[in-house]
């Protein structure tokens, strides 16, 4: 172990020093973090640096530290419908393995099977938490969000929002004749030169 520590490069790092190697050992903690740039998709995201309330138990066990928790948040967005604001809270468990990084390079060594899953690992003394943040808060987001289950939407002719003007239709007029009619005005001379 060297006597200097890299300083936690992020909110998002959390110093397990405390916590020591020794299995069974355990510290539970409460903390709020700033949401990181870019958590979620592109109908719907967590603005970056909302304080987001963030609970961990860190356990010691032989491969590395247990990490669970659970982290809140309130992403904001557009309804894919009507366009209006939306905004959701969720609230997301998370249970992941920091291996030591001395047991992951064993792990690579003997092949483990888990080639194609990321896996997380203690460096430096610091679990860096955001791409589990990432990975729990992103596919808890709706993937087509709505303001209203039952949002009627825009009208797919004139734009209007079906719930200000529910009743409203558009005759439909055969595209054929739309055209014809297209032309005709174009072809209209003025009359009132
Ligand atoms: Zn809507
Ligand atoms: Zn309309």
């Amino acid at each position: 172990m060297t006597m200097t520590r890299t300083a936690p490069r992020s909110p998002w790092m959390l110093d397990i020093s405390d916590l020591g190697r020794r299995p069974g050992s355990m510290i539970e903690t409460e903390r709020e973090i700033p949401a990181p740039a870019d958590l979620g998709t592109d109908v719907i995201s967590v603005p970056e640096g909302q304080t987001l309330p963030l609970t961990t138990r860190l356990e010691s066990v032989v491969e590395g530290v247990l990490v669970t928790g659970t982290v809140r948040a309130t992403a904001v967005g557009a309804c894919v419908r009507c366009l209006d604001p939306v905004s959701i809270n969720v609230e997301s468990r998370f249970q992941e393995l920091f291996a030591y990084a001395d047991r992951a390079a064993h792990h690579r060594e003997v092949g483990a099977e888990d080639d194609e899953t990321e896996q997380h690992v203690v460096v430096d003394g610091y679990i860096d938490l955001e791409p589990l943040l990432r990975d729990t808060v992103v596919p808890a987001l709706p993937f087509q969000p709505v303001c209203r289950e039952d949002c009627l939407g825009l009208c797919a002719q004139c734009g209007v929002r079906m719930e200000d003007d529910p009743g409203h239709e558009h005759v439909d007029i055969d595209p054929r004749w739309s055209a014809l009619a297209a032309l005709a005005e174009q072809a209209e001379p003025a009359e009132d030169d």
